[in-house]
């Protein structure tokens, strides 16, 4: 900082701040002094700015410089918000009690909190994964490991190529991005942009890697493939440690997990949005599949839910073992509900291992992670009553272990409700150690004979008014008022005058008080090393916490997804070599939203391309979401929404949802749109699952056609993927003559059932609706006119328009939504159909009935009109 460099001398403190600033440069240091993280000079003003907190200016021997404070008892709020406006913040705590400097007090970092290694419960949310995610490469191959610093959790895998980077980018939904000089990654593009951390090329060697890596496995090369592996993992592992304070490897990170994205269903990242997984799109509906799903007791089973989720299984045995659990759970509602009851007294005990063995933990957090393995008996009785068959709950219930010894160490030693603070007393309790009850009980003597001071030093004076006091700078005192000092005996020695009393004490007061506060001080002391060694000895039993934690979040999950299931009356799907089969399949999401869903069934031959028509907003596009949603969760190992489904085993699912989606327009999206086309046409697989909507809507009216054939072709002929393809262009429809597997599918435009009697008569354009019911066959090609016609549109021109589309027949009638019809509340799909080069139709018909049809606005439009 310039101002305070150019001066010459800098106050003892002031040189140690800024020492501390420049161990930590790309960090914002906060500098503990008392109650108070301060910051000076220049830092103070950005900290004052953003936190909304007042600037003062302080004044010492060298000048005045302005400084702003945060308070250290809720720091959390002013952090979070430092962290969003993008700093890491040092925390530079005072190491020994300013007591006991003999001149300045030390200070030392002792975390660097940045967005992807919070640890912090108040800035992280509940049942969330927080990463910090490293990525490397060498020649194609991307290195990509995560860390979650709060819990030690560590993933690490490779990818083959960019668009497999960013798939497990957004499946990790990281907070914060280490790279390298070599890998150059666009955060930007990433639905979680997290904060970039740029790495020297030093950070990410293999040599350091392998280091950092031997302190967590005895052999690296047992857990990590190849060097963008073990670069990555080694960095991220690096940079948490760091955040931590460094003081060596983080012991709470027990295992190092390396996964391969093909042992799990590939969702890229335009599925996970597209399918609203976890996000929601749309600016009404407010729910995601997640949402439906997240029925879990505890923050261990919705964390272990969201992982699920993003990486569903492709293994048949492993779906069907997660399955069987699910059946036998949803079979058994007694012992289910018994299960679920006893997991929501479980709290996080990923976290709470991570702070236990962090040494961070607090008596309240050994008292949760008590009441926590309290629960593990009532979870094993209800696990011992499920009757069905599952070797998955078998295996959990050997799994769930009720780590006694650390439970009962943590009953005996810690007070039931013990204060936050753990160096000042009220923390152990009685009878756990000897000298500190012999400690505590001179205490309470000595208090209690100050307690019945009053009562006979009254008696021994006959000074009624006689009080006994104390404070915090005088200590025990013995008050007198004026009128009555004549009275006081010869041993009272005078501590402080007030206005009409005096102070005095005596010297078996000043002893008992010696005596007192002496015992006080070393009970704290005394308590907070017992505390240290409890909290010591319940960190040793990380590694089994850990593997509690992990079944009794993976039971959370499934009795979650069995609860679901009944509530909402899904299927158990069963598997099979053919193509998709669901009876009366339903959407999970919309389904929840809408009163009345109605269901669908589906019979996808595999390799076959459906075509779906049908007018907008009659529930194309739902319909497509919900066959893959039913694949999704299928593999999830859950259950689904229809009255039966038989599945394949499904590798990726695709999706590509059209233009009017898109918020952006333009050119730009065309691009887009075209480059997610290519990643499907490239990647995809027998095997694939593949949504199209509306491919080709950007561009002219031919192009667009003329992509979208190809593209079905292609599918078709080249790749044989499971591909259902909704399309306005209409002479599409006519592909099913020519090609074996594709089919035609429909939703018809209808009009409404009449309303009951006595209901509120329909505004103008209501009673035209959609069943939203799935047909055979290629939609009528006129169901805009039909639309039109439904909507009271006057017979003379509903004649004429169709007349005009049987005349031109399907190939020249390139705009099937030459009527377009607007509902209320649905806007028009934003491509401007002037410019699509619609010529051909123009010259043939009537321009100024073209005209006319063009403007009108069914939204306000009488039938009359
Ligand atoms: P499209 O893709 O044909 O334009 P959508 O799938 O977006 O139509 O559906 C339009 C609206 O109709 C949605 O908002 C949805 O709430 C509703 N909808 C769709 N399918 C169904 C259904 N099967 N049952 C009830 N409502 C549905």
């Amino acid at each position: 900082d310039g101002m305070v460099d150019a001066r010459d001398d800098l106050t003892p403190m002031l040189s140690q701040y800024f020492e501390r600033c420049a161990e930590y440069e790309d960090a914002l240091l906060l500098f503990q002094n008392g109650d108070f993280y301060q910051t000076y000079c220049d830092a103070a003003e950005e900290v004052a700015r953003v936190c909304e907190l007042t600037l003062t200016q302080r004044e010492d021997s060298t000048g005045t410089y302005p400084m702003a404070g945060i308070p250290v008892d809720n720091a959390a709020t002013y952090v979070e918000r430092l962290l969003d406006a993008g700093y890491r913040v040092a925390v530079a705590e005072q190491v020994e009690r300013p007591e006991a400097a003999s001149g300045l007090v030390d200070r030392a970092v002792t975390q660097v909190i940045t967005p992807g290694t919070v640890v912090d419960d108040e800035l992280l949310g509940t049942g969330t994964t927080n990463y910090v995610a490293a990525v490397t490469r060498e020649g194609e191959t991307r290195g990509v490991a995560a860390v979650d610093a709060a819990t030690g959790e560590c993933l690490v895998t490779s990818v083959g190529d960019e668009a497999g980077l960013y798939a497990e980018l957004d499946r990790l939904a990281p907070a914060e991005l280490l790279v390298g000089s070599d890998a150059a990654v666009d955060a930007a593009a990433l639905a979680a942009a997290p904060m970039v951390t740029d790495h020297e090329a030093a950070a990410m060697d293999a040599d350091a890697a392998t280091e950092t890596l031997s302190s967590y496995v005895a052999r690296p090369d047992a857990v990590v493939a190849g060097d963008a592996e073990r670069r990555a993992c080694g960095a991220a592992l690096a940079y948490a440690e760091w955040t931590q304070g460094d003081d060596g490897p983080l012991e709470y990170v027990t295992r190092i997990r390396r996964h391969d994205p093909r042992e799990s269903l590939g969702l890229d990242s335009a599925a996970i949005r597209s399918l609203e997984l976890f996000e929601n799109r749309g600016a009404g509906a407010s729910e995601t599949l997640f949402d439906v799903l997240d029925d879990t007791a505890c923050a261990l089973g919705r964390r272990k839910l969201d992982g699920w989720l993003r990486r569903p299984l492709v293994d048949r045995d492993a779906i069907e073992a997660r399955l069987d659990a699910v059946a036998a759970l949803t079979d058994d509602a007694l012992a289910r509900e018994a299960i679920r009851d006893a997991l929501r007294a479980v709290y996080d005990l990923e976290r709470l291992a991570g702070r236990v063995s962090r040494g961070r933990a607090d008596a309240r957090d050994l008292r949760s992670l008590q009441a926590t393995l309290d629960a593990v008996p009532a979870v094993l009785d209800g696990l011992a009553d499920v009757d069905a068959e599952s070797a998955r709950l078998d295996e959990l219930r050997e799994r769930i272990d009720p780590v006694d010894d650390a439970r009962d160490l943590i009953e005996r030693a810690i007070r039931p409700d013990p204060p936050v603070e753990v160096t000042e007393g009220g923390v152990i309790r009685e009878g756990f150690d000897d000298e500190l009850d012999r400690l505590r009980e001179t205490e309470r003597e000595g208090r209690a004979w100050v307690a019945e001071l009053e009562a006979r030093e009254r008696e021994r004076t006959g000074i009624d008014s006689l009080s006994v006091g104390h404070n915090q700078v005088h200590g025990y005192y013995i008050e007198v008022t004026d009128p009555n000092l004549d009275r006081v005996p010869d041993d009272y020695t005078r501590r402080q005058t007030l206005k009409n009393a005096e102070r005095f004490y005596t010297p078996e007061l000043k002893r008992r008080e010696d005596e007192i506060l002496g015992a006080a001080e070393r009970a704290d002391t005394l308590e907070y090393e017992r505390f240290r060694e409890v909290r010591a000895s319940v960190a040793a039993e990380t590694d089994r916490i850990q593997a509690v934690a992990d079944a009794l979040a993976e039971l959370d999950a499934l009795a979650a997804l069995a609860a679901v299931a009944v509530d909402r009356n899904y299927a158990r799907p069963t598997f099979h070599d053919g193509g998709i089969d669901v009876e009366a399949g339903r959407h999970p999401v919309v389904e929840v939203t809408q009163d009345r869903f109605v269901p669908n069934d589906a019979e996808l031959p595999p390799g076959s391309v459906s075509l779906v028509t049908g007018p907008n907003m009659s529930g194309k596009s739902t319909y497509m979401r919900q066959v893959a949603l039913i694949a999704v969760l299928a593999q999830v190992g859950s259950f689904v929404p229809a009255d039966a489904a038989r599945l394949p085993v499904v590798d990726r699912v695709f999706t590509r949802v059209g233009a009017s989606d898109d918020i952006a327009g333009g050119q730009s999206t065309f691009m887009r749109e075209m480059s997610e086309l290519t990643s499907i046409l490239h990647e995809a697989t027998p095997d694939s699952l593949v949504l199209l909507d509306e491919v080709g809507r950007g561009t002219s009216t031919a192009d667009g056609r003329a992509i979208a054939r190809a593209t079905a072709e292609f599918l078709h002929d080249e790749v044989g993927a499971t591909t259902l393809f909704a399309t306005h262009y209409h002479d599409l429809t006519g592909l099913a003559e020519e090609y074996a597997r594709v089919r035609n599918l429909h939703f018809a435009a209808e009009r409404a059932e009449p309303r009951a009697a006595g209901s509120r008569p329909a505004a103008d354009g209501d009673d035209v609706t959609f069943l939203h019911r799935v047909a055979e066959g290629p939609a009528s090609s006129s169901y805009g006119v039909e639309v039109a016609r439904m909507a009271g549109v006057p017979a003379p021109v509903v004649e004429r328009s169709r007349a005009l589309v049987d005349g031109a027949g399907p190939e020249t009638n390139g705009h099937d939504e030459g009527v377009q019809v607007t509902l209320s509340g649905v806007g028009p799909d934003g491509v401007d159909r002037a410019a699509d080069g619609d010529a051909d139709a123009d010259d043939e018909v009537d321009a100024d009935l073209v005209a006319i049809l063009r403007e009108v606005d069914l939204a306000r439009t009488t039938p009359i009109e």
